[in-house]
C-alpha cells in the first residue's frame, strides 16, 4: 500500500476509481502545413469521425439519463456534418492548408456570419460552432486528451486546474474524486465539486510532479490519495466510506427544517448557485433562497456574450422557480482566476487588485446594462435583487445605481414592463467598504458579505496562491472583527446582511457568524443540513458566548479551539 498525504479536502467524502491525469485542451493551429494534400484530408476525416462517435455516446449517455441536454448535442452532430462547412473546410484543405488552420478559418467564417445575424437562437448556436470547432480540433491533435464529459469507468480527475467549461459538461456518474494543483477552498473548482458533492482536494503544491496512477481511493477526510492497496485497506476505506455516508443521512433529516436556535432565533438559510440548471434548485423547499447567484458562469459555459434575450430567459426561470422567495443575482464577476473566451481582459500584473468585476462592468457599459435589463425584465415575480461585487467605495455605489436608473429609462422607452421595486445591494468584500458600513446603508437595500474576497484583500493573500495558503486564515480574529463591525452597522439600520462566501456554510465559522447577529447565511446545499443542525440543536447564547470570546482571541488557532470546545 502507498499513501500519499496531499492537504486539507476542501469537498469531504470517500472517493475510489482508477487516477486519471487530465490535461486541458490548448488548440495549435498550424499555419505552414508541410502535409500532402491527401494526409491532411485523411486527417480531417478521421477526425470528423471520432468527433462524431464521441458526440453519439454523449447524447446516448445522457439521453438514458433523461437529460434535456441530449438535444444540444445532436444540434453539434448537425454542425459537424453541416455541408456548407465541410465544403469549405475541403476546399481550403485542396489550397495547402494544414487541417487545422483549415478547420479554425472556416468555422470562424462561419462565425462571423452568423453573429451579424440578430436572432437569438441563430446566436445561441454560434455558441455551439465553437464547442464543435475545439472538438474537432482536440481529434486533430496527436495528444490524446482525455474527455471527462463521457467516462467508461470511476475515475479520480488529477489536474492542474479545472475550468468551468470542463465541469460543465463532467460526467458526474463517474468522476467520484477531484484533485488539482491550484486553488483553495474558495477557488470555483472547490465552489463545484461541493455543489457536485464529489470528494475533491484542492490545491496540491507539485501535484503533477508526483507519481499518481492506477486504481486509488482518495480520502478526502483526512486528505490523502492511497494506492496499490490490498482487500484489507479497500474493506476498512469502505467502512469508513459507510460511516461516513451514515453520519449524512442523519445529518440530513435537518435538511428541510427551518433553522431556529432552541430559543427561538431564526436564521434564513439560502443557497449559492452558479446557473438556473443548478442540480441543487431541486431542493428549493429546503432554503428560503437563492443569496448568491453567481451570474458569471453563464457567461462563462457560452462562448459568446449572453443576449439580453438569453440572460431574461435565465433570469425569468429563475424568478418563477422561486416565486415568494428572494433571488439576489450578482452582476457579472469576472477577472482574477475567471475569464470569458469571447472577451480580451488586460494584461495586469495584479488581476485580483485589477480591472475585476464592477470595475470591468463600468468599462464595458453595454454589456453591463444588457444584463441589468434582462435582470428587470427578468423578475417577473419581483423577487429578483441585484447586487453589485467588488465595490470599493461609496462612488462605485452610486455610480452602479445611476447605471441602473439609466437603463429603467430605456426600458421604459422601449415600452418594457420590468420590476419597479428591485431592491439593489452591494457585495462587501473589499476592506475600504466594510469601514463604510454605515454610510454603506443609507444607499443600499441589502449587502452580503464575500468573506472569501474579503480574506484574501484583508491579509492581502491572493487566494489562488497555493505557495501562500498558510496565510490566508479565513478562522483569523481580524475576519471576524470587521464582520462584527458590519453587522452592528446593519443591525442598527435595519438593514438585510448576509453572509454569502464560504464562511456561510462552514461549521467553524457559521455559530460565529450568528453569535455576532447575521441573521443569513448562503452556502452550497450540501452545506445546508449540516449547518441547520448547529442551529437546531444550540442556544442562540451558545453562539453569542463563542462570538464574544472570538473577538478577544489573538489567533486562528485559539478561534478553532474555542468553537471546537464550545459546541
Ligand atoms: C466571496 O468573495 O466570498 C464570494 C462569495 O464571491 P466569489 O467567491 O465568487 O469571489
Ligand atoms: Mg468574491
Amino acid at each position: 500500500m502507498k499513501e500519499i498525504k496531499l492537504s486539507a479536502p476542501v469537498s469531504l467524502g470517500y472517493g475510489f476509481g482508477k487516477l486519471m491525469p487530465y490535461e486541458v485542451y490548448q488548440a495549435v493551429i498550424v499555419e505552414n502545413n508541410t502535409l500532402d494534400q491527401i494526409t491532411s484530408l485523411k486527417l480531417y476525416q478521421d477526425a470528423v469521425k471520432k468527433a462524431q462517435s464521441e458526440l453519439e455516446l454523449i447524447v446516448n449517455h445522457l439521453k438514458e439519463e433523461n437529460d434535456e441536454k441530449s438535444e444540444i448535442f445532436n444540434a453539434h452532430i448537425e454542425i459537424l456534418n453541416d455541408i456548407e462547412v465541410n465544403d469549405m473546410i475541403l476546399n481550403f484543405l485542396s489550397e495547402g492548408y494544414h487541417p487545422t488552420k483549415a478547420v479554425d478559418v472556416s468555422y470562424k467564417t462561419f462565425k462571423s456570419m452568423l453573429d451579424m445575424i440578430d436572432d437569438p437562437y441563430i446566436k445561441a448556436r454560434v455558441a455551439d460552432l465553437d464547442d464543435v470547432k475545439t472538438r474537432v480540433l482536440r481529434n486533430l491533435d496527436d495528444k490524446i486528451y482525455p474527455d471527462i464529459s463521457n467516462l467508461d469507468e470511476d475515475v479520480i480527475i488529477v489536474t492542474y486546474d479545472l475550468y468551468p467549461s470542463d465541469t460543465a459538461t463532467m460526467d458526474r456518474t463517474h468522476v467520484k474524486g477531484i484533485i488539482t494543483e491550484i486553488g483553495s477552498n474558495t477557488s470555483h473548482s472547490a465552489i463545484i465539486a461541493k455543489s457536485y458533492d464529489i470528494p475533491a482536494i484542492i490545491g496540491v503544491k507539485d501535484l503533477l510532479t508526483l507519481e499518481l496512477e492506477g486504481p486509488a481511493i482518495l480520502d478526502a477526510v483526512s486528505g490523502s490519495v492511497i494506492m496499490n492497496y490490498d482487500k484489507e485497506t479497500k474493506d476498512k476505506y469502505l467502512a469508513k466510506q459507510q460511516a461516513f455516508l451514515q453520519e449524512k443521512q442523519d445529518t440530513l433529516k435537518y435538511l428541510n427544517q427551518s433553522a431556529k436556535t432552541l430559543d427561538g432565533h431564526e436564521i434564513e438559510i439560502h443557497l449559492n448557485i452558479g446557473s438556473n440548471q443548478d442540480e441543487s434548485l431541486k431542493s428549493i423547499m429546503a432554503v428560503d433562497g437563492i443569496g448568491l447567484f453567481r451570474s458569471e458562469f453563464l457567461f462563462m459555459e457560452n462562448s459568446h456574450l449572453p443576449t439580453f434575450e438569453e440572460q431574461r430567459l435565465v433570469y425569468e426561470d429563475v424568478s418563477v422557480k422561486f416565486e415568494g422567495k428572494k433571488v439576489t443575482l450578482r452582476t457579472l464577476d469576472i477577472g482574477g482566476d475567471k475569464k470569458l473566451s469571447y472577451l480580451t481582459l488586460p494584461e495586469e500584473e495584479n488581476p485580483f487588485l485589477g480591472k475585476r468585476a464592477l470595475r470591468l462592468c463600468f468599462e464595458h457599459m453595454d454589456m453591463f446594462k444588457t444584463q441589468i435589463k434582462a435582470a428587470l425584465v427578468g423578475s417577473i415575480k419581483h423577487n429578483i435583487q441585484l447586487m453589485f461585487p467588488m465595490v470599493g467605495s461609496i462612488d462605485d455605489i452610486i455610480r452602479a445605481k445611476e447605471v441602473v436608473e439609466t437603463c429603467k429609462k430605456e426600458l421604459e422607452d422601449q415600452k418594457l414592463d420590468y420590476d419597479h421595486h428591485l431592491k439593489i445591494g452591494i457585495m462587501i468584500e473589499i476592506p475600504s467598504i466594510a469601514m463604510m458600513s454605515d454610510e454603506v446603508c443609507e444607499l443600499v437595500d441589502f449587502a452580503s458579505v464575500g468573506t472569501n474576497d474579503l480574506t484574501q484583500y484583508l491579509h492581502a493573500v491572493d487566494r489562488m496562491n497555493t505557495d501562500i495558503k498558510s496565510y490566508y486564515q479565513s478562522y483569523s480574529p481580524a475576519v471576524f472583527r470587521v464582520l462584527k463591525m458590519i453587522s452592528n452597522s446593519f443591525n442598527a439600520h435595519d438593514k438585510e446582511l448576509s453572509i454569502c462566501g464560504e464562511l456561510g456554510g462552514d461549521e467553524i465559522a457559521a455559530p460565529i457568524l450568528i453569535g455576532l447577529g447575521i441573521k443569513k447565511l448562503s452556502m452550497s446545499l450540501s452545506q445546508v443540513a449540516k449547518i441547520k443542525k448547529i442551529i437546531n440543536t444550540h442556544q442562540h447564547k451558545t453562539f453569542e458566548d463563542i462570538a464574544d470570546k472570538v473577538l478577544k482571541a489573538k489567533t486562528q488557532e485559539e478561534v478553532i479551539e474555542i468553537v471546537k470546545n464550545s459546541l
